[in-house]
């Protein structure tokens, strides 16, 4: 089963992004000249940015690992760590950065660890993005057999988080160096860095060529994050134009994933819910005459004769039936009388008009009108216009008479000592359907039901 992330991306999506990719290549361009310049110092704002790319990022591993482990995509789950990565060295950046949660950071850190997780960060993310996007190329959904998915969502997702979680403590129980410099120019840690960025970005883009919806919003993605570790390598002082707009670019590199996994999600869901309506409604529509089968009939008279007995109100019902339809058959063919049945449905629809009312396809050539709230004398006018709307059609029919015609039993179930079952309704509107046969049919007839019937 394919993902939709895997389908094509439409024009309108490739639109879109490119119209995102240039605004942040823009966004770029103007912040870089200015990355050293000082703006006011907003406190919570480092903090805040965290947290937001800690939640976003973990949702976004947690919604490819699930789109993972339905569609056995290694490219998802592995996609998946690397937003579990993110999400665990951001937080613990987040936990061990000086002034946050205690003066020096926690867990004993020293004042540089927090400066190697930005840096474990910034090149894990797109290292594990470059490694997603190579397994797409070698390996499909079959590589992975159905029963084994939890165990590789755990090693994809995990594999990632234990990772994160060797080099972050390597950080904070190591005195390492400062790894960035205020001029990275010669920082080889920061070439590298910026190096893994910009091959994953190109990777992204080689690899699928921007067809999927996945390839087109990952680059988005990688590039955010390219330019975040672009404009912090420019200035690495807090503050600063180049650290401000750095870390509106964290938030995003994440947010646009997840913005784009919850749209599709919900494009699906109400997919599905249309499909659930139009397969609800096939399901008690008879595809010749497109009325109401049987089933839908056997449910709803149920409901229909409760509730007439409830309120105290009549209910009566109308079985057709087409006269001489076999001689009909035999004379022009099936095809034919299939046409012959969907013109009779379609007048005798004609005439149920009250929303209550419905009509339904009894079986073969036969009918069942159901009248809520309906005596015997309307039950029987409104069987005479549905035999003249048939009569109206002037379908022509073969000896004994011109056109096609039908006969029409009525039976009304009336509450009290009238009250009839399903049953006997059934059987009484038959019984007089008979008697119209009998007296020459193209007839409506009404029956009293016999002695004894009434529940
Ligand atoms: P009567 O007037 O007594 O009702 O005679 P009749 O020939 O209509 O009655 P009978 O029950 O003997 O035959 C009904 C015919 O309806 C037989 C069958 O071939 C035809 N029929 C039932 N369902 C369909 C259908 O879906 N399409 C077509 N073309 N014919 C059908
Ligand atoms: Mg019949
Ligand atoms: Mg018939």
């Amino acid at each position: 089963m394919d993902s939709f992330l895997i389908q094509r991306a439409t024009r309108r999506q490739a639109t879109f992004a490119g119209a995102i990719a240039l605004l942040i290549l823009l966004t770029l361009a103007v912040a870089a000249p200015r990355a050293g310049l000082q703006w006011p110092a907003i406190s919570p704002f480092m903090p805040m940015c965290a947290l937001t790319v800690f939640t976003t990022a973990s949702i976004a591993a947690f919604l490819l690992g699930a789109q993972f482990t339905v569609t056995r995509q290694p490219m998802l789950g592995a996609l998946g760590g690397a937003y579990a990565f993110t999400a665990l060295a951001v937080a613990l950046q987040l936990l061990t950065f000086p002034g946050v949660f205690s003066p020096t950071g926690l867990f004993g850190a020293h004042p540089t660890s927090a400066g190697w997780m930005w840096v474990f960060w910034h090149g894990g993310f797109p290292l594990f993005v470059i490694v997603a996007v190579l397994m797409r190329d070698r390996f499909s959904s079959d590589a992975i057999a159905s029963g084994h998915v939890s165990l590789w969502a755990w090693l994809l997702i995990g594999g990632p988080v234990v990772v994160g979680v060797l080099l972050c403590s390597f950080a904070v129980l190591t005195n390492l160096p400062p790894p960035l410099h205020a001029d990275n120019r010669d920082n080889p840690i920061a070439v590298v860095l910026w190096a893994i960025n910009a091959i994953a970005v190109l990777t992204v883009v080689a690899s699928g060529r921007l067809r999927a919806v996945l390839d087109v919003w990952l680059a988005i993605a990688a590039l955010a994050c390219l330019t975040d570790t672009t404009l912090n390598l420019l200035s690495t002082d807090r503050f600063t134009v180049g650290w401000y707009v750095a870390r509106l670019f964290s938030m995003f590199a994440p947010g646009v994933l997840v913005c784009v996994l919850v749209w599709e999600v919900t494009a699906l869901y109400r997919r599905l819910f249309e499909a659930h309506v139009s397969l609800r409604q096939a399901s008690v529509r008879d595809a010749l005459t497109g009325l109401y089968n049987r089933a839908y009939f056997n449910e709803q008279i149920v409901s229909q004769l409760g509730a007439a007995q409830r309120s105290g109100q009549p209910l009566s019902l109308v079985m057709v039936d087409v006269d001489h339809f076999k001689r009909y058959n035999d004379a022009f063919g099936h095809l034919k009388g299939d046409a012959c049945l969907a013109a009779v449905a379609h007048a005798l629809a004609g005439v149920v008009r009250r929303p209550a009312d419905f009509i339904a396809r009894y079986g073969g050539e036969e009918f069942v009108v159901v009248l809520p709230e309906t005596d015997a004398n309307d039950a029987m006018a409104l069987a005479e216009r549905a035999r003249e709307a048939v009569l109206r059609l002037r379908i022509e029919a073969t000896a004994p008479s011109r056109y096609v015609t039908v006969s029409a039993g009525c039976a009304t179930s009336v509450p009290g000592s009238g009250a009839l079952s399903i049953d006997t309704l059934v059987e009484t509107a038959d019984a007089a359907l008979y008697r119209a046969k009998a007296a020459g049919r193209n007839l409506v007839m009404t029956a009293q039901p016999a002695p004894g019937a009434f529940t």
